[in-house]
């Protein structure tokens, strides 16, 4: 397989590795598993302020921090949504990007710079009557997550709305362990005959 710029891929090489903008992991899992590395402990020690998510250690919860201290005041509250995993990535993207330009938010990949503001959102693909109907009920679900005043404008929720629809990346087959949304990596688009595909290795690796 030859990419745009001449460069030649074996089975089995890696194309681009990233770090995720946001990533949420399955509620379920939240008392099971590191809310940094992910892996499995015996012994986890809960943030002491939300009392919901685990950490094996100091350095992984100081790891996470920058993240997690969103999300944190909001996790006692939480209300478990059918559509979990995608209702608590929608808002913690929207606490993260409060108030920063989304041109402001980018990532170099394959020596282009992208940017939150490019991810593809299909707006007249997605503007049916379903889909209006699943940004009310995510607006409402939201509101309980993430509290009113935190929720944005209609448009612009609608605006994030599709490009996390458009965009995120789930992990763990299906019943997946977390979403996620990156800001270079969205620039891999869907393929129906797949040439390649995405992995999670862990936090660490
Ligand atoms: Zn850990
Ligand atoms: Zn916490």
């Amino acid at each position: 397989m030859e990419n745009s710029k001449g460069v030649t891929y074996k089975p089995g090489d890696m194309i681009y590795k990233s770090k995720p903008y946001v990533r949420v992991i399955r509620q379920d899992l939240w008392d099971k598993v590191c809310g940094y590395c992910l892996k499995d402990y015996m012994k986890l020690k809960r943030c002491g302020s939300c009392q919901k998510i685990k950490y094996c250690g100091k350095i992984c919860q100081k790891a996470a921090w920058n993240d997690h201290k969103l999300e944190c005041p909001f996790l006692p509250g939480y209300v478990n949504e059918p559509n979990q995993l995608l209702i608590h990535l929608t808002g913690n993207l929207i606490l993260k990007i409060k108030g920063k330009d989304w041109k402001s938010i980018t990532e170099n990949v394959a020596g282009k710079v992208v940017s939150f503001d490019d991810l593809a959102s299909h707006a007249t693909e997605m503007n049916t009557p379903w889909n209006e109907f699943v940004i009310k009920n995510t607006q409402q679900c939201l509101e309980r997550y993430i509290g009113k005043d935190n929720v944005p404008d209609e448009e612009t929720l609608l605006a994030i709305v599709r490009k996390v629809a458009c965009n995120n990346f789930t992990f763990g087959g299906e019943n997946p362990v977390i979403r996620a949304l990156f800001i270079g990596a969205s620039k891999f688009d869907h393929s129906c005959v797949p040439n390649a595909k995405h992995e999670f290795p862990g936090e660490h690796d």
